[in-house]
């Protein structure tokens, strides 16, 4: 690992003045993604900012009309344990507690969270070629290791995933991301917060290079909705998504009024499926229409030689898991 300086910014002002100072500079959270990287030589970061104190940013607030405010800096564990999140978002609390572990819970922020990177092998190995990694330099993926990559919205530069399971379920939240930079604040919806990768698959999220990621805001639910966090994986524990969903569906009576579905571990983003939204809404939920809306949606899926799999589990994973929330008492 390289040396590097290490600074503590007091707030969010303070810490966009020091990264804009800086350009070789990073935002710290918990360091659970970041520094790992660093060992392995993908990161070399002169200054780390660490904003994990900046004043307000560890709390979780209301909002005026009934929804969430949740500071960038709030631990995973702090998150999944707040009874509001519990009651009212039960599948963040959900997704979150299916992620890493606790110990990683407990350092591991909001912020960074949303901007962990790809568990690509090959990008997280610096003696090979990787475009995201060292644009340019090819995609061995591609015909290589890929059989937990994406399946969907994927391009010739890049066929990595998004890991992160709280941003699914953030993503079927319509959560929005408020941030800071040297021009302001602003925010970004979630769903459009993480990008394609397309020719630039260096960039994973619209942020810009000296944006901070201030809070997440989650918008009232209805009462009626039930909420779903569901992940398959190669182990029951510490292991990343092959395949996830969060959903969130508000019924009236066996009729969905609304419905907003996230895929994960199939796509660079989270995946709303809102092809699949737009045929239930508004309808009867049983397992033909499920069938046929999970079907209409993973019809664009381009699966590579060895991640043909994801489809069929992403189709069963939409039916059996809003099955389960017609079948849920609550
Ligand atoms: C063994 C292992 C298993 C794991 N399993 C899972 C899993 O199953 N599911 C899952 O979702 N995750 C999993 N993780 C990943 C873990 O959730 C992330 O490492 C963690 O959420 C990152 O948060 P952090 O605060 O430690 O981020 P850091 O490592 O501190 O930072 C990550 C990135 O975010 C930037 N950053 C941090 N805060 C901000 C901010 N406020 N504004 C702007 N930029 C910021 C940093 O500069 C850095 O680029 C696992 C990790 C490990 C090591
Ligand atoms: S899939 Fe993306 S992250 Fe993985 S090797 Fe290809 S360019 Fe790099």
């Amino acid at each position: 690992m390289r040396p590097f300086r290490y600074e503590r910014a007091a707030d969010a002002e303070e810490a966009v003045a020091l990264i804009t100072a800086e350009p070789e500079a990073k935002f710290l959270g918990g360091g659970t993604n970041l520094v790992d990287l660093m060992r392995l030589g993908v990161n070399a970061p002169g200054t780390l900012i660490d904003v994990t104190r900046l004043a307000g940013h560890d709390r979780i607030e209301e909002t005026a009309g009934g929804g969430l405010r949740i500071g960038a800096a709030v631990t995973n564990s702090d998150l999944a344990a707040d009874p509001r999140v519990r009651e009212r978002y039960p599948v963040l609390a959900q997704a979150v507690l299916n992620g890493a572990s606790g110990q990683l819970r407990n350092l591991a922020t909001v912020g960074g969270n949303l901007l962990q990177r790809t568990r690509c092998a090959y990008f997280q190995d610096i003696t090979k070629p990787c475009n995201k990694r060292s644009p340019g330099s090819g995609c061995p993926a591609r015909e290589g290791d890929h059989h937990n990559l994406a399946i969907i919205g994927h391009s010739r530069h890049c066929v990595a995933t998004h890991p992160s399971d709280m941003a699914v379920a953030l993503a079927a939240l319509d959560a929005t991301v408020h941030v800071r930079g040297p021009s302001g604040e602003r925010a970004i919806p979630i769903p459009g917060f993480h990008r394609l990768p397309g020719d630039e698959p260096e960039k994973d999220t619209v942020l810009d290079p000296n944006e901070l990621i201030t809070m997440v805001e989650l918008a009232p639910r209805a009462h009626a909705t039930r909420q779903r966090y569901r992940k398959v994986r190669e182990r029951r524990s510490f292991a990343f998504a092959l395949v996830s969903i969060a959903a969130v569906v508000e019924f009236e009576g066996q009729t969905a009024a609304d419905v907003c579905v996230a895929l994960g571990g199939v796509a660079h983003v989270p995946w709303r499926a809102t092809i699949a939204e737009d045929l239930l809404r508004g309808g009867p939920i049983d397992e033909s229409t499920l069938t046929r809306a999970a079907e209409a949606e993973l019809v664009k899926a381009e699966p590579l030689r060895d991640n043909g799999y994801k489809v069929e589990l992403a189709r069963r994973l939409i039916v059996r898991t809003l099955l389960d929330l017609v079948e849920a008492d609550t």
